[in-house]
């Protein structure tokens, strides 16, 4: 760890972050040791705590540089995704290893190196500023994203709207370039809801077909009937809505049996033409159009969402072109994040280092992007805090 005097080195940060198993909802230490380096920049960090009954408690932290003027948030989490059978790493997922210019471990993409970058970013952007600039930068970070995300982001932001306390505009540190730092940026997401459909039937003996009635048989009509035509064609911003099967279990021993149940999961990743609502009525039109008994359970883990075209998404993306040369694609694609949550209190846009090996063996990134990262995010801040 640096001297109290040093400047932050955001690889060395990472990597210092990597070295917490901070697997969701445990934090390990992470978030204390993040909370510490900024006290060195001159943040006033704040511990929250939060347990809904019934689910695991977790730690996040508030950290609030400045105390007027606007207040640009970065929001990220420190938990990462088990990383697998270990002996799969060409090192050990939780060592923090540096080699030949890459960083390898569990969370070195998704996400501890933008959280690192962005602290490094901002005690530069101080530095060269001063701590009178005329604003606030913060920083939201959970440790409950990778899973259900309850006791994580979307309770802070009620917390600190409770108090009175706004953010103005917020960065998530997510990943999103594709190929290349400074490709992408994120200024949406597509919705995502479940389905766990059980088709009901009679059993019988399968040579005697016409005493039973077969469960299996209509789970196939019925998954065929969600899965025949594209859900639509897409729209302006997003990609064509998408449902896919996860798995189909029907778990019958005997070959001679016909199951009277029979079980199938899946997953519709939905664009800004629907909500949860009017999805499920979409399935359910559907399955109700083949005859028969099924149960459908539902569960909507996030709306579709889009902030139009604005400051945040402009500035970042003319920091991104500064550092990178690249013009970053405004993009919706992908999974859900915690911005999700953050859009319904101020304008949002994701943006950060490569996220390719995310959740994935050897999960990398490169030293050299670590540092442009810190660059585009200070020269976000210059932009944003320009003549304030
Ligand atoms: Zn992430």
């Amino acid at each position: 760890m640096a001297a109290n005097s040093a400047a932050i080195d955001p690889a060395a940060l990472t990597a210092e972050l990597v070295r917490f198993p901070s697997v969701t909802p445990r934090d390990a230490g992470a978030i204390a040791h993040l909370a510490h380096a900024l006290e060195r920049v001159g943040f006033a960090c704040e511990m929250l705590e939060f347990a809904e009954p019934g689910t695991e408690k977790v730690l996040n932290l508030y950290a609030r540089l400045g105390k007027s003027g606007r207040n640009l948030c970065f929001a990220g989490h420190t938990d990462v995704v088990p990383p697998g059978n270990a002996a799969n790493w060409s090192v050990d997922p939780f060592a923090g290893s540096v080699k030949d210019g890459v960083l390898i471990g569990r969370g070195a993409a998704d996400m501890k190196s933008a959280i690192a970058c962005f602290a490094a970013a901002t005690e530069r952007f101080v530095a060269s500023r001063g701590p009178e600039f005329g604003g606030s930068i913060s920083l939201l970070i959970t440790g409950d994203e990778e899973a259900v995300a309850i006791n994580g982001t979307r309770k802070v932001l009620e917390f600190l709207a409770k108090r009175g306390e706004k953010l103005d505009a917020s960065i998530v540190g997510e990943p999103t370039s594709r190929k290349e730092l400074g490709d992408m940026i994120k200024i949406g997401r597509r919705g995502s809801l479940n389905g766990t459909l059980t088709a009901f039937g009679v059993q019988g003996h399968t040579a005697y077909p016409h005493f039973a009635d077969n469960a299996a048989h209509r789970l196939v009509r019925m998954l065929d009937a969600l899965t025949r035509e594209p859900i639509d064609q897409g729209s302006a911003q997003f990609e064509p809505s998408n449902l896919q099967v996860a798995t189909i279990d029907i778990g019958n021993p005997a070959a001679n049996i016909i199951p009277d149940r029979a079980k199938a999961v899946f997953n519709v990743r939905f664009n800004d033409r629907w909500t949860g609502t009017t999805m499920e009525s979409w399935v359910r039109e559907r399955l109700d159009r083949v005859d028969g008994k099924y149960e459908l359970k539902i569960q909507v883990s996030g709306e579709s969402f889009l902030v139009p075209r604005g400051e945040v998404s402009d500035k970042l993306s003319r920091a991104i072109e500064a550092v990178t040369g690249r013009k970053p694609a405004l993009s919706t694609g992908g999974g859900t994040s915690d911005a999700r949550f953050i859009q319904r209190y101020c304008p949002v846009a994701e943006f950060g280092l490569v996220g390719e090996t995310a959740h994935k063996v050897n999960e990398r990134v490169s030293i050299n992007d670590i540092e442009a990262l810190t660059k585009i995010y200070s020269s976000f801040l210059e932009l944003y805090f320009a003549g304030r």
